[in-house]
């Protein structure tokens, strides 16, 4: 942890010091993936409160790329969008409206993810959506909410919408939008995403492809989510950490390249 970073966190507890560490890695993480968009899309992670205290929740500050989000410039926000410190930088009103919306409604929801990726931006213009026809979608099954185009997301009357349209699932389509995905803990959320685009960027190749889609019989489907890797926390974890030891960044100095989420970016 770098010296701005450990006179921040002073002010921190420890378990709001270790969430900023993991979720900086997570914002690096999705940069080295591509999972970018210019200086939008946000990934939210809750924070801890007491029972006096109102929900929170870390989100990137509005303005700077994924590749520059740091655990010290996160930015503390209450579900009104206040900010929890006058210092912190400034939050994109769209990020604030969809997430504080989902952060509200779902108690279990600590983490959500949003991208606009190209496989799921380009099947969520498609009118079937997401069918349920390969390898990672199976795992899906009866977990993707629609949510109608209504525009940019900026105005808080779309928030009920978007609440009735995730209801108790976990993973979201937001038609000719992107994809959205929550979880109980980030590396939850981070396989949910995967397993989301890793289906939608086959559909589009199988779409591609000479002659008809196999469909998987539903009876095989149904016995697929019992199994299904989107919901093992403890293999999430060891996939999320085996990710950012491969993109030379931990939740902490890196054993060989000495590189955290404090570090300048490469
Ligand atoms: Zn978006």
């Amino acid at each position: 942890m770098s010296a701005e970073v450990m006179a921040a966190a002073l002010t921190w507890t420890q378990e709001e010091a270790r969430l900023r560490e993991e979720l900086a890695a997570c914002y690096r993480l999705f940069d080295w993936l591509g999972w970018t968009e210019l200086i939008f899309n946000h990934i939210t992670l809750r924070l801890p409160q007491a029972a006096d205290e109102a929900a929170s929740y870390l989100i990137n500050p509005f303005g700077l790329h994924y590749a520059e989000v740091t655990a010290n410039n996160l930015v503390a926000i209450d579900l009104a969008g206040q900010r929890r410190d006058a210092d912190a930088g400034d939050v994109n009103r769209a990020g604030f409206v969809i997430h504080s919306a989902i952060h509200a409604a779902r108690p279990d929801a600590h983490c959500i993810m949003h991208v606009h990726t190209t496989a799921g931006c380009a099947v969520s213009c498609k009118e079937q959506g997401l069918r349920h026809d390969n390898f990672y979608s199976a795992m899906l099954v009866d977990d993707v909410g629609y949510h109608d185009y209504q525009g940019v997301t900026t105005r808080s009357e779309e928030q009920p919408h978007l609440v009735a349209s995730l209801g108790q699932r976990n993973h979201l389509v937001l038609r000719h939008h992107g994809l959205l995905v929550v979880g109980p803990d980030l590396p939850t959320t981070f396989m949910r995403l995967w397993v989301m685009q890793r289906a939608c960027e086959v559909q589009l190749a199988a779409d591609a492809g000479a002659g008809p889609n196999r469909e998987i019989p539903r009876e095989v489907l149904q016995g697929v989510p019992a199994s299904r890797v989107t919901t093992d926390a403890s293999g999430a974890r060891k996939v999320y950490e085996a990710m950012l030891r491969r993109a030379g960044l931990t939740t902490g100095p890196h054993p060989h390249t000495g590189l955290s989420t404090s570090s300048p970016p490469r």
